[in-house]
């Protein structure tokens, strides 16, 4: 996994970053900027942060004799008040598509490699070998008859991923939406996406309806659906991407997430709170809560902060440590390997509680430690607030 920086690979960073290679070879040393990997026999650069032009994300795959770029995917501006972001950003109509909970993940072909690229630029393997089991052949037909140049993004949803759980009824355990598709940095109208995703047979974000950018009413049904479907909200796409993309999510989801948050209140707890309270806090205006529902609002918010976070400060009273846990399935000890050294070049910490073999397939139960653990372990001991 670690990689010997050779002169030719930060050549081909310059070509890609259309700079001189002294500063190509600056910028790989200090690691800051841009990240080097290796995937199998692949080298790359994953930029850590947006630079010269390219955005967060963006990966630059190298070989001797030339190189690929990958851009990052943009981010989604989020929206508080629909009946004013809707109609004062939108054109005309609006293709309104559920937005799923899950991780991000670009689809390439890598000079005939077929491989799985998240949100930071990063092949993950464990995501590349599941994503081949399922969808190799429709994805290579799809690379082979529309070009090798297509990017294909969606979202991997379900339960078995070491990113983001999510159950969906839909899903099973592990299974992959795709919701764009690009040929470089240039996004491909969501109609002919769909109709493209579909043709080769790969699962597709469900589209829940092409609506008037005034029709806010029809908006607000959409909403109230998937709320008590509890299901995570929506992204909002011009037909043909005239104008970017807009998200906004279920009070369902807010609250969830808060709740699942702050089973760790050092570490999601943290940096989700303030923006789920945000957006709690306008959707309240937006929709013009009675006190009766404000009441339940309250209620609803302030057990998702508080419950799940002494639960937590329990548990390692009582000696216990904070984790997530998660199961993962692999084709073999060989792909369980490549994951692990991939998490370790991450330097994430993961500790293997149990390996299963079953129908010829690997399960095995992984644990993530917390900071959370230290940081309340620590104040059970002295009895002091590690802020202010
Ligand atoms: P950012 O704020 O930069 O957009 P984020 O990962 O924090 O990043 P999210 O709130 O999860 O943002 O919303 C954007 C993400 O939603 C996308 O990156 C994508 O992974 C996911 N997503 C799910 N469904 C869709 C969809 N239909 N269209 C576009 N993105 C979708
Ligand atoms: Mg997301």
């Amino acid at each position: 996994m670690h990689v010997t920086l050779e002169r030719w690979m930060v050549e081909r960073l310059a070509d890609a970053l259309g700079v001189s290679v002294e500063e190509a070879e600056r910028i790989a040393r200090r690691r800051s900027v841009v990240r080097v990997m290796r995937w199998r026999s692949i080298v790359y650069f994953s930029l850590r942060k947006e630079a010269y032009g390219l955005r967060e994300g963006t990966m630059i795959a190298v070989w001797p004799d030339g190189h690929r770029v990958v851009h990052g995917y943009p981010s989604i501006q989020r929206v508080l008040l629909p009946s004013i972001a809707i109609p004062k950003h939108f054109i005309d109509k609006v293709v309104v598509e559920e937005k799923m909970n899950g991780y991000n993940v670009r689809v390439v072909d890598l000079r005939g490699e077929i491989v799985a690229v998240t949100r930071g630029g990063l092949i993950c393997p464990y995501t590349t070998a599941r994503i081949r089991r399922m969808y190799g052949e429709k994805l290579r037909r799809l690379f082979d008859e529309q070009g090798e140049d297509l990017v294909v993004m969606g979202e991997v949803v379900g339960l078995e991923n070491p990113y983001v759980r999510y159950y969906y009824p839909e899903a099973g355990g592990f299974a992959y939406f795709v919701f764009d598709m690009a040929r470089g940095d240039k996004f491909i109208p969501p109609g002919e996406r769909r109709e493209l995703a579909e043709q080769y047979g790969l699962p597709h974000v469900p589209v829940l309806g092409v609506i008037d950018k005034n029709d806010i009413e029809t908006f607000r049904k959409i909403i109230d659906d998937l709320e008590r479907r509890g299901r995570e909200g929506v992204v909002m796409k011009d037909p043909e991407y005239r104008v970017p993309a807009l998200k906004f999510t279920t009070s369902f989801i807010n609250i969830h997430d808060i709740e699942v948050g702050m089973r760790f209140p050092f570490d999601e707890g943290r940096s989700y709170l303030f923006s789920r309270i945000l957006r709690e806090m306008f959707k309240a205006i937006e929709e013009g809560w009675d006190d009766r529902r404000l009441l339940s609002e309250e209620q609803a918010l302030g057990k998702a902060i508080l419950e799940p976070a002494i639960e937590s400060i329990k548990r390692v009273k009582e000696g216990g440590m904070l984790y997530e846990e998660f199961e993962l399935v692999f084709g073999g000890r060989e792909e369980l390997e490549e994951f692990l050294d991939y998490m370790s070049a991450l330097g994430v910490d993961v500790i293997v509680a149990s390996v299963r073999e079953q129908d010829g397939e690997l399960r095995v139960k992984m644990r993530k430690v917390k900071d959370s653990w230290r940081e309340i372990l620590r104040i059970l001991e002295t009895g002091l607030s590690p802020i202010d």
